[in-house]
């Protein structure tokens, strides 16, 4: 517990906004006593091919926050895989949160989510994965406290439920068609998204065509560059994409080019969808107001929390762009935070690819999250919805 005033006061900040002070003041509700984190590897159903990695396990630091009244929050930090995607790695999502993040919120106000949330980003830059694993066990905890699942909290439903594309990793034609043709005879999906940017750019389109024209009837293609073309090949093979019938392009240049992306879209009648390029509420404007994007893709863990996601939904709402619910691989834990924001966002009307437990070998929560008819469904226990198996942790933890 610290000293101070117990109304929060505003404070002016580096860039001339204000921010309630949070972190430091006196608790007038339950304070947060500890911060602990573990660090698991779960290994894959198969490996996953992406650009410039490949996975075979996805780990995760898993943060269990304790409240002075008794109760624990959970979260979950992901990156997909390793430090390729975004620079963060998940040895120092754990050192960040063990160090700074978790002592920073020890004794502050645990009802404060959203004021801490910004409090945080004041003390620390970037690092959205790790905050996003505080937020979510915040969140968690704030409503256990309450007894409603996260979507009350958030301002109740727009959807009880969220279509699931699948992603197909960046392997030979013959092996993607396989793997949709199986999806789709269990029923479970009806569109997918290639991932693309490990070959040579003249042949990697030649193997998409290829599965476009063998599946593009039977279902909706769309495919993820993870940033891996410059603007030159992106004009050359971005319209013999469109010719094949794919029917979104996802971050073709990487996440500065805002403005390539701009030119690219005036020149495609396909939409593309900024991933990397859109991370906070600020890269959102730019975006739309660059017009470089049709649809944006939000995650809980890149966008620093689900407040984030939340900003970023509502600046794309405002000018008419839908949100696509993004993942990083999660478990049924961070999964569930990802639901629950989902559902309860208007702006995230783009579907999802929600699939992560659905690539994962094994889970850490008790009852994994459920899935319906190719839909995701939030739910709708208290907090996250879901509950810890402590088993489970044991099992995967990496010490
Ligand atoms: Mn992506």
């Amino acid at each position: 517990m610290t000293t101070g005033t117990a109304a929060a006061r505003l404070e002016p900040t580096a860039n001339g906004a204000t921010a309630v002070s949070t972190i430091g003041e006196r608790a007038t509700g339950p304070s947060v006593e500890s911060v602990k984190t573990t660090l698991v590897d779960v290994p894959l159903l198969r490996p996953h091919k992406f650009s410039v990695h490949q996975m075979t396990h996805q780990s995760m630091v898993i943060v269990r926050l304790r409240t002075s009244d008794g109760i624990e929050g959970i979260g979950e930090a992901v990156v997909p895989g390793g430090p390729w995607w975004g620079g963060e790695s998940i040895e120092g999502i754990k050192v960040l949160i063990d160090r700074y993040l978790g002592p920073m919120l020890h004794g502050a106000d645990a009802g404060r989510v959203t004021a801490l949330a910004r409090d945080l980003d004041r003390r620390i830059p970037g690092a959205q994965s790790a905050k996003a694993a505080i937020d979510m066990a915040l969140w968690d905890a704030r409503g256990k406290a309450l007894g409603i699942p996260l979507y009350e909290l958030l301002g109740g439903l727009c959807r009880d439920r969220i279509a699931v594309t699948w992603a197909v990793g960046a392997e030979p034609a013959e092996s993607v068609i396989r793997e949709i043709e199986g999806k789709l005879a269990s029923g479970a999906h009806s569109s997918f998204k290639l991932k693309m940017g490990a070959a040579e750019p003249q042949a990697d389109a030649a193997r998409i065509a290829r599965v476009a024209h063998a599946l593009a009837d039977a279902t909706s293609l769309r495919v993820d560059l993870n940033g891996s073309w410059d603007e030159t090949t992106a004009r050359r093979w971005l319209p013999v994409l469109e010719e094949a019938g794919i029917e979104l392009i996802e971050q073709p240049l990487p996440a500065w080019n805002v403005a390539g992306m701009a030119r690219l879209a005036d020149r495609l009648r396909v939409p593309l969808m900024a991933d990397e390029s859109v991370r906070t509420p600020q890269d959102a404007a730019r975006i739309i107001g660059e017009h470089a994007a049709g649809v944006l893709a939000v995650k809980v863990a890149k966008c620093g929390g689900l407040v984030g996601v939340q900003q970023v939904a509502a600046i794309a709402e405002a000018s008419a762009v839908p949100c696509h619910g993004g993942t990083t691989i999660e478990s049924s834990l961070g999964t569930a935070a990802s639901a629950q924001v989902f559902c309860a966002t208007p702006g995230v009307s783009a579907g999802s690819e929600l699939f992560g437990p659905l690539l994962l070998a094994g889970d850490l929560v008790t009852e994994p999250i459920h899935y319906e008819d190719g839909c995701i469904v939030a739910p709708s226990g208290p907090g996250l919805g879901v509950t810890l198996d402590e088993d489970a942790v044991a099992r995967y933890a990496r010490d």
